[in-house]
């Protein structure tokens, strides 16, 4: 999703409601009707999605026919003009499995539409004159409200999924997408802003910097770190896994079972640290203006670490929520490796806790994760802060070296 009508200038946010119904609890006739609206629309989405890709204006021509056996609001899905078509990133797709297959009932928009919320229910309809009612429960419609409520006075659109497959027949899946469209923030001025630093490490998780500063004088204010939970516990378990199988032990289940302790359920820690570290900063921040920097490292520097996927997504997540709250954020990614200083290659010292960036030429030193934060004031213009920025307790190599007092 996003920018498919590429208006220059404007930005759009979603925030997404997933709501989990038991197909045995709904009302059968409704549910029938359903199954038979999926399956048309899948041979139609199909036949579009690889028509639309091999370039045959026949097969296109074909799908848009076929697809008037569709209720109205449903055919806005192959509707170029429309924010609900489907299949802007055609090329982009290796296959139409998540237009097509999984997501395959995609509808629309506000009342007099496909589907919209009356009262304490979602109301889809279904062409005819049949209709589908779904409970929406009170903590879904709080949610709904609190949301609309943070991008006020700007509206937001509210756009229905519905999804079901055959290979998990007994649960319906339904979500409720909110869409926000709002002018690009401006750059605002960095003297007074409240700054906010977000570094994705691939060690340790996110590492975050809030800070005031005047232009005479930069105070740092909160320097929180969002760590995945039980990391330590995950992997022990895993080396007793790995141990027991090298023993001969149940080989096959042990590794299974190791690999699966070491993989991590990523996508919901991130987007709660994200919304974390939004919180954070309008608190923090009480009415100022924000500046956000996400320093997320590249696909090929972070290519083996077990929090890949993690930092990538949090790109996706962080952008989206700026998006949606409209503030000013940029992504680039600045050293942690050079002194923010003199500019020479910093040594690292670790220690149980931390690990300790020193520049031997000109005594810095300073927690390795808050590192990229100096860089980014200096690109602001910004004066540097007193460090460390955080305590730190040095190892005895580093204590007994004559430059370090700071
Ligand atoms: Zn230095």
């Amino acid at each position: 999703m996003g920018g498919r009508n590429g208006k220059e200038g404007v930005v759009e946010g979603f925030r997404v409601l997933t709501l989990l119904y038991r197909v045995s609890e709904l009302p059968a006739g409704a549910f029938q009707r359903l199954v038979e609206l999926f399956k048309t629309y899948r041979a139609v989405a199909a036949l579009y999605f690889w028509s639309k890709r091999l370039n045959l204006e026949k097969g296109v021509e074909l799908a848009l026919e076929r697809a008037r056996q569709l209720p109205s609001y449903y055919r806005h899905a192959f509707d170029e003009e429309s924010r609900v078509y489907q299949f802007s990133e055609i090329r982009k797709m290796k296959g139409p499995r998540k237009i097509v297959l999984k997501l395959p009932l995609v509808d629309a928009l506000h009342p007099k539409c496909g589907a919209y919320i009356e009262s304490n229910k979602l109301v889809v309809r279904l062409g005819g004159r049949e209709r589908l009612e779904l409970p929406l429960p009170e903590r879904a419609l709080k949610w709904l409200q609190e949301k609309e409520k943070e991008v006020a006075p700007l509206k937001v659109t509210k756009i229905v999924r519905i999804q079901w497959r055959e290979d998990k027949p007994e649960l319906l899946k339904v979500q409720i997408v909110l869409r926000v469209e709002r002018l690009k923030p401006l750059t605002p001025d960095p003297k007074g802003a409240l700054l906010v630093y977000a570094d994705a490490n691939s060690d340790y998780g996110i590492a975050c910097v809030l800070a005031l500063s005047d232009g005479a004088e930069t105070k740092v204010l909160e320097t929180p770190k969002l760590r995945p939970p039980n990391r330590g516990r995950r992997l022990r378990a895993a080396a007793k896994r790995q141990a027991a199988a090298a023993y001969g032990h149940k080989r096959g289940v042990n590794l299974a079972l190791a690999r699966r302790s070491t993989r991590f359920r990523a996508k919901g820690w991130v987007k709660a640290a994200a919304a974390q570290i939004f919180k954070k900063a309008f608190q923090i921040a009480n009415g100022r203006s924000v500046i956000m920097n996400f320093d997320i490292p590249d696909t090929e520097s972070i290519k083996d670490s077990y929090l890949q996927k993690t930092l990538l997504s949090l790109c996706k997540v962080s952008k989206n929520l700026a998006n949606w709250f409209g503030v000013y954020a940029t992504f680039e990614c600045y050293p942690s490796t050079k002194c923010p200083f003199c500019g020479s290659e910093l040594e690292m010292i670790y220690t149980r806790r931390t690990r300790i960036a020193y520049c031997r030429n000109c005594g810095f030193y300073d927690d390795r994760d808050f590192v990229p934060f100096y860089h980014w004031l200096k690109e602001l213009g910004l004066p540097m802060p007193k460090w460390p920025l955080q305590r730190i307790e040095l190892p005895e190599e580093l204590r007994r070296k004559p430059l370090i007092n700071s």
